[in-house]
């Protein structure tokens, strides 16, 4: 496959576990469709604290007026893909094929998604393990013990939630 951006070779190499297709000259990189989703869920490749930063500064960034004249040619059904702002808020720019083949990245902003994702999936367990705590807290603070055989629906209730809680 040719770079739809510079025309040079692509070379197929293995990156987070799924074959990818990169530019050798401009270093861009072709991911089919669903290809995208495996490299998400994957988090061989860490990022550094410069890089969870310089991608934070991107969200909510429009499209730079720049971004939307260049047009590539899907290198698999030769239809001039749109380009986009991945996830709409990313302010990560990319190209897609209007027929669903794949999607073009240009050299960093594969990266730049996958911090993105990565960013956002560790601040949910961070929300989520906070909450938790605040929970456990309360409840052992209200109840001091709990309530055994009890017919009260609000008691059970916390009996059922601290259970929940207490097998984590
Ligand atoms: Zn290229
Ligand atoms: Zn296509």
């Amino acid at each position: 496959m040719n770079c739809p951006r510079c025309n040079t070779n692509c070379r197929t190499e293995i990156y987070e576990g799924v074959e990818i297709d990169r530019c050798e000259s401009c270093s861009g990189v072709w991911l089919d469709y669903e290809e995208i989703i495996t490299i998400l869920k994957e988090r061989e490749v860490k990022f550094s604290e410069e890089e969870i930063e310089a991608m934070k500064s991107r969200i909510g960034q429009g499209m730079p007026d720049a971004e939307g004249q260049h047009q590539v040619l899907c290198p698999k059904c030769d239809e001039n893909m749109r380009t986009v702002n991945y996830q709409a808020n990313t302010g990560v720019i990319i190209d897609r094929c209007p027929k669903n083949c794949g999607l073009w990245f240009d050299q960093g902003e594969l990266e730049a998604i996958q911090a993105n994702a990565e960013y956002w999936e560790d601040q949910s367990k961070e929300q989520m393990q906070k909450w938790k705590t605040v929970y456990k807290e309360h409840i052992e603070s209200a109840t001091q013990e709990y309530y055994p055989n009890t017919g009260n629906p609000i008691k059970q209730a916390i009996n059922l939630f601290h259970r929940y809680i207490g097998d984590e």
